[in-house]
């Protein structure tokens, strides 16, 4: 067995953090975490790691994220690039997302299936990634946003149809376009896209077979469209309003935001994304303003909150540390460092349906954990400041983080 000695524990439940605390792991799992004075030394501890004035955090989730685009090309441009390249490209991209902390995540937009390769090799252990849920291809209506990478479709039965085909690809989940969006040039993110209907055909296709239903959405008119269809989970949301908000918490569904995606940082840009950052700026720049009201509405009305980073998703948006910087994000929305903590481990395992196995350091649970070297509690950056980060009980090597 492992022991991670006498560590503060932020636990991801909302519980206050746990001085004092130490964790026994056997295998891949949780085995205890109580009390430091109080762990049973009666079976063979073969390691232990002294973790005195160090934070343990639950490893972060991703619920929205793009793997198989680097965040740094505009993805129209990127997937005329050769598969095997992206693929590769894609390895170095999961391996830096885990060795920054994030443990678990939820792609919501592929690449001509490789995420679902690129999931069954961490599975098979050919590299370190995090774990991976999967969505398939974008499906959007002809011309809808993020055409260029999606599975259109028009029409409910093929709407079913393009929501059956990724399941049998080995999605868990699947991803339908509701409103426009930034990253496709020209495109209104007020205006709705697929139908009430059309999406009520796939959610209902996804839902009998066991999988969540996702969609894109920025102006109201999408939310609501995506919640009269039965959706689990809005992403963006970023117009939500008194109604949509309403709707979501009478109807359970979550809402994901994706803040960072929002507020690029526009200083450290590849001169080849100039122009596209320029085209957008304007676009998040009235996004931005626009988000922060969802998330002060959301809270009011108790929605239940995601997070993603949507890395991947667009040149502004890249994956190194991504999660790190929802947390800062989160925080400057005004949620304290223990509720941002909370919605990126819990909160997200849940809308994952994954919370049986991530999400909270427990008992039973896989042990996949933070090591931090500064109190996140005092100051969220202190996510950045990783002394290590373990996946199923095993260490993950520092140096993959490029
Ligand atoms: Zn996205």
């Amino acid at each position: 067995m492992l022991l991670i000695e006498n560590a503060t524990v932020i636990d991801g439940t909302g519980r206050a953090a746990q001085p004092n605390t130490s964790i026994l792991i056997d295998g891949e799992r949780i085995a205890w975490i109580g009390p430091a004075d109080a762990v049973d030394r009666s079976k063979p501890i073969e390691q232990t790691i002294d973790a005195g004035g160090k934070y343990v955090i639950p490893g972060l989730i991703d619920a929205h994220v793009h793997v198989c685009w680097n965040g740094r090309e505009s993805v129209p441009e990127l997937i005329k690039r050769n598969r095997d390249d992206l693929l590769l490209e894609a390895v170095t991209t999961l391996r830096s997302v885990l060795a920054s902390g994030t443990t678990a995540v939820r792609d919501i937009g592929g690449q001509d299936y490789m995420e679902m390769s690129l999931q069954r090799a961490v599975e098979a252990g050919h590299f370190a990634g995090p774990h991976m849920r999967t969505s398939g291809k974008l499906i959007c209506m002809t011309g809808g946003h993020g055409h260029f990478a999606a599975r259109e479709a028009d029409g409910p039965e093929e709407l079913r149809k393009a929501a059956r085909e990724q399941i049998k690809a080995g999605a868990d989940n699947i991803k339908l376009m509701a409103t426009g969006g930034v990253a496709t040039p020209g495109q209104d993110v007020q205006a709705g896209q697929l139908t009430v209907a059309e999406m009520a055909a796939a959610v209902e296709a996804a839902h009998t077979m066991g999988c969540t239903a996702s969609s894109h959405c920025h102006g109201a008119l999408g939310i609501k469209n995506s919640l009269l269809a039965g959706m689990d989970s809005v992403e963006h949301g970023s117009y939500l309003d008194e109604e949509t908000a309403e709707m979501m918490v009478e109807q359970g569904a979550a809402l994901v935001l994706t803040l960072g995606v929002a507020d690029p940082d526009l200083d450290d840009l590849p001169a080849a994304v100039r122009t596209e950052a320029e085209r957008m700026q304007e676009p998040l720049e009235t996004l931005r303003a626009h988000v922060r009201e969802t998330v002060t509405l959301a809270r009011e009305k108790g929605v239940f909150i995601g997070s993603g980073s949507d890395a991947g998703g667009n040149p502004l948006a890249p994956h190194d540390f991504s999660m790190a910087r929802e947390l800062e994000e989160l925080v400057d929305h005004g949620l304290s460092p223990l509720e941002a903590i909370g919605i990126v481990t819990r909160n997200n395992a849940r809308i994952l349906r994954w919370e049986d196995e991530v999400g909270m350091l427990e008992a039973g649970k896989l042990a996949d954990f933070v090591i931090l070297a500064g109190d996140p509690l005092a100051d969220i950056s202190n996510v950045r400041n990783i002394e290590a980060v373990y996946k199923n009980g095993e260490r993950v090597n520092p140096s993959q983080r490029i």
